[in-house]
């Protein structure tokens, strides 16, 4: 067997070592910005879009930069060995790290949402502090909600999956609306258990006005085990509003 020329091992393995610190480095940078962004965030509302649209892919990308670092690494302190074998050793690590990364891959779209679950409940569940009197405000429930949403906010709320969220200061009045999308958000599968049931399709089959209820139909798909279902909701009155709520609103979206 040819051996591979001394020179080129030795730039190899020099440049190797530089290359693999710098993967897993920007690994570490990306870990690194999402949660410090996350702690130096303060509203929860916004917390909580940021990690829904961003924690999974942020360390999926992590993965796959340190993936590529440790396997440039541990084919970095390559002694002389035949050419064959030079391929041969690349050609596993990078088996291997194909095998981790679809493992990784995998954990991440199917045991990590539990764990974001948990963390987006008690975000979007913990009483917002009115910044008029500096007091917990108080989560409407449903039925108290719709006084505080215009006809627009109930009808989106009843139709696209769209839940408003309206905290109100009893003290001054102040509400502060917050805005959550059923599309980005799966729920437990029935079938499966995991988090991964999501509402892939509406069907509108009646409108509700101010006399009538409407009625909708949600088509539900699970991304792990391909489980469907569908299921009709009855979608309230609107409550028409007189007059402009004298109330102070900030619609965070
Ligand atoms: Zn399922």
């Amino acid at each position: 067997m040819e051996e591979a020329p001394l020179q080129f091992i030795e730039t190899w393995n020099a440049w190797g070592k530089i290359a693999a610190i710098g993967f897993i480095a920007l690994a570490m940078i990306r870990v690194a910005y999402h949660f410090l962004t996350l702690l130096t965030t303060k509203d929860l509302k916004k917390k909580y879009d940021f990690i829904i649209l961003k924690e999974i892919s942020a360390l999926w990308t992590a993965v796959v930069l340190l993936l590529i670092g440790v396997g440039i690494l541990a084919n970095s302190f390559i002694a002389e060995i035949g050419v064959f074998w030079f391929i041969i050793r690349g050609f596993v690590t990078l088996v291997a790290a194909l095998l981790i990364g679809i493992i990784s891959s995998n954990m991440l779209k199917f045991y990590y949402p539990f764990n974001l679950e948990k963390r987006l409940k008690r975000l979007r569940f913990t009483p917002r502090i009115s910044p008029k009197s500096g007091k917990p405000m108080k989560l409407m429930s449903e039925d108290e909600e719709d006084v505080y949403l215009d006809e627009g906010m109930q009808a989106e709320e009843n139709v696209f999956s769209i839940d408003y969220d309206v905290w109100l200061d009893e003290e001054t009045g102040f509400t502060k609306i917050e805005k959550y999308s059923g599309h980005l958000h799966a729920t437990e599968c029935p079938e499966c258990s995991y988090q991964t049931y999501k509402v892939i399709k509406e069907e509108l089959l009646r409108k509700p006005t101010s006399t009538e209820d409407g009625e909708l139909i949600k088509y539900y798909e699970c991304g792990f085990c391909d489980h469907r279902s569908q299921s009709n909701h009855r979608i309230g009155q609107l409550v028409i509003h007189d007059e402009q709520k004298d109330t102070s609103k900030e619609a965070a979206s």
